[in-house]
């Protein structure tokens, strides 16, 4: 049988600990407490190749001035464990056209912390993080980033602070209350016979292609939006779809949801302001890519859950791919 394909950020034994938030200053000043910081979205990590988050005690120089906005992410082993955001430092000779490749490989030292600990992209390192640790960094990455990008209220654009641990933002000035947000996304294995379609975005590497994903409209069922992100972006009806599983994404606060749908037609009308092509791939053409023989298909990289829907649907192990399933 062939090696089953896992996917990155499946859930762990992370204690969330949601009725400890509201002491959440108190538990920072444990002697057990532990900071994992996070600088421009990259988490700090150790090991090589990098394979654990590097935590560190509070007082850690280069931490000075972060209490107030550090985020409770739950209790390991029983002790309590944080989040920083430290982007405002400045590494010396940093490369900012590094930082907007689509695979950021590029890692930082920061001066004052431990050696062998550096910042790295987690799309690069999620992949041989231990289930604990994945946890832990999606939920540090989705939450700084939500921070980073909600400081004022929605409601009367007053400046909005910090609360519950890091899990709300109230405003003082008209008492509005905002949580953080996750946002919906339907990723589907779309099949006609023996054949999966497959798009890409121009944005992506060259050669890369994909399941088809788009996002969840307010008041849209999931298995409606699979059928009208397929419709609008390729062309292709699709009847019935049925859940395969989730994927927590932290790119940033994504929530992928996996379908199988099945096509009704196999013409193929691409939207050009979506996709720059779509085409359908046989078992055997995909067989080829997973092992770097086709000329044109590159497949998603590997802890994507796209990559794991492919990889069960091409040895017809789909029913086995959830994360309460028997792929871990
Ligand atoms: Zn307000």
């Amino acid at each position: 049988m062939a090696q089953m394909d896992s996917y990155s950020f499946q859930g762990s034994d992370l204690d969330r600990a949601a009725h400890l938030r509201a002491g959440a200053a108190e538990l920072l000043a444990r002697s057990d407490a532990r900071i994992l910081p996070v600088w421009r979205g990259k988490l700090l990590v150790s090991g090589d190749p990098a394979d654990r988050l590097a935590w560190l005690p509070p007082g850690q120089p280069g931490l000075e001035g972060t209490a107030a906005e550090t985020i409770f992410l739950g209790l390991e082993d029983g002790a309590p464990c944080f989040a920083c955001d430290i982007s405002g430092w400045e590494p010396a000779g940093l490369d900012g056209e590094e930082l907007d490749r689509f695979a950021d490989l590029s890692e930082q030292v920061h001066p004052d912390f431990p050696p062998g600990t550096r910042f790295a992209e987690l799309r690069a390192v999620m992949t041989r993080l231990p289930l604990v640790d994945a946890e832990a960094a999606a939920v540090a990455r989705a939450l700084t980033q939500w921070h980073g990008t909600h400081g004022y209220c929605a409601k009367c654009g007053a400046k909005t602070a910090m609360a519950q641990g890091g899990w709300q933002r109230l405003c003082p000035a008209c008492g509005g209350e905002h949580y953080p947000r996750t946002d919906p996304v339907v990723i589907m294995l779309v099949t006609h016979g023996n054949r999966v379609l497959m798009g890409r975005n121009p944005r992506w590497p060259q050669g890369m292609y994909s399941l088809l994903a788009g996002f969840v409209e307010p008041g849209e069922a999931p298995e409606a939006a699979v059928r009208r992100e397929v419709l609008e972006e390729a062309g292709v009806p699709v009847g019935r779809v049925r859940y395969l599983a989730s994927q927590p994404w932290p790119f940033p606060t994504q929530l992928m949801t996996a379908w199988a749908g099945e096509a009704l037609d196999d013409g193929i009308t691409v939207d050009p302001e979506e996709l720059e092509d779509a085409r359908w791939v046989s078992r055997e053409e995909l067989a080829r890519s997973f092992r770097g023989e086709h000329p044109e298909i590159t497949p998603a990289r590997h802890g994507a859950i796209a990559r794991a829907v492919l990889d069960h649907w091409l040895a017809d192990r789909l029913g086995s791919l959830s994360a309460d399933g028997d792929c871990r």
